[in-house]
């Protein structure tokens, strides 16, 4: 997959998933505006080689995203791709212990993200005669019992989000798909593997995942790279599950190769 001449905006570029796929894309050919509220984003673009620019903006604000959107028009003439990734958990809590703000908040970063990056990108992506919008959603976002009340609700919206754009954007020849990843080892999910480790209990991440094993960034951001090609020209307005399988039962007793089922 080649990306030569292509303008592609990450969000959440600094860590994890939205750091392969910034990287993925430069590494591909593209020139891409690597965004995150985080300092970081810098040092990822140092280490990207290829055609990059940095900028801090918080995913969450209009007119900071009409920042990102801008500069890419101005440095690079502008936009073909959209990968609206950055997000946050605002903790594991469930709904009678989550506050109004930590919804708001959620919701602010994860959810109207997306929303405003498909508002203000997909005009400029068409009037490049098309192209496509990734948003990051999560398994959390198909079932309860992967992430807390909010950040599971604000997934959902997400796959819901790109149903409804996929529709406004008809003829538009903007594609916009959500990416729903299992658990993958990033900065959000990192606490979670060290502790594993440190304890020796690093056997139980993923184990309920038929892959036996939680996901790398890149298992991700290379999905994410497909479905911005034209490879994926006929897919829009899905939810692309990149979990090993995890999603794809009910929570019933595991089975294994060449063993009897129960
Ligand atoms: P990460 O913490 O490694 O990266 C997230 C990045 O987003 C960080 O660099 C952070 O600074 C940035 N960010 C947070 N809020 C921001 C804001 N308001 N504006 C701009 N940048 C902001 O985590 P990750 O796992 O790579 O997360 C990427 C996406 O993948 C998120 O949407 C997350 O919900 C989703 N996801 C992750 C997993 C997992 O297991 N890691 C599973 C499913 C979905």
């Amino acid at each position: 997959m080649r990306f030569d001449n292509k303008v592609v905006i990450v969000t959440g570029a600094a860590s994890g998933i939205g750091r392969a796929s910034a990287q993925m894309f430069a590494e591909a050919g593209a020139k891409v505006v690597a965004c995150d509220l985080s300092e970081a984003v810098h040092a990822s673009v140092a280490a990207m080689g290829g055609e990059a620019v940095a900028l801090r903006m918080d995913a969450g604000d209009e007119a900071d995203v009409e920042r990102a959107v801008a500069l890419a028009c101005e440095r690079f003439g502008g936009v073909d791709i959209f990968h609206a990734n950055a997000g946050i958990t605002g903790g594991a809590s469930g709904i009678f212990e989550t506050s109004a703000e930590v919804w708001a908040e959620v919701l602010r970063v994860n959810l109207i993200g997306p929303a405003l990056a498909i508002k203000h990108a997909a005009p400029k992506i068409a009037e490049r005669g098309g192209g496509a919008i990734l948003c990051t959603a999560s398994v959390a976002g198909l079932r309860s019992g992967a992430g807390g009340a909010a950040y599971s609700a604000s997934k959902a919206g997400v796959i819901s989000l790109v149903q409804t754009a996929a529709q406004q954007l008809s003829t538009s020849n903007v594609r916009v798909n959500a990416i729903c990843p299992g658990l993958i080892e990033t900065g959000m999910t990192q606490r979670a593997f060290d502790h594993a480790r440190e304890t020796g209990k690093q056997g139980r991440l993923g184990r309920l995942n038929p892959l036996r094993r939680a996901g790398e960034p890149e298992e991700v951001a290379r999905v994410a790279l497909f479905l911005a090609s034209d490879g994926a020209s006929y897919v829009n307005g899905q939810a692309w599950v990149v979990d090993g399988g995890l999603s794809s039962s009910h929570p019933v007793t595991r089975q294994e190769y060449g063993k009897p089922a129960f």
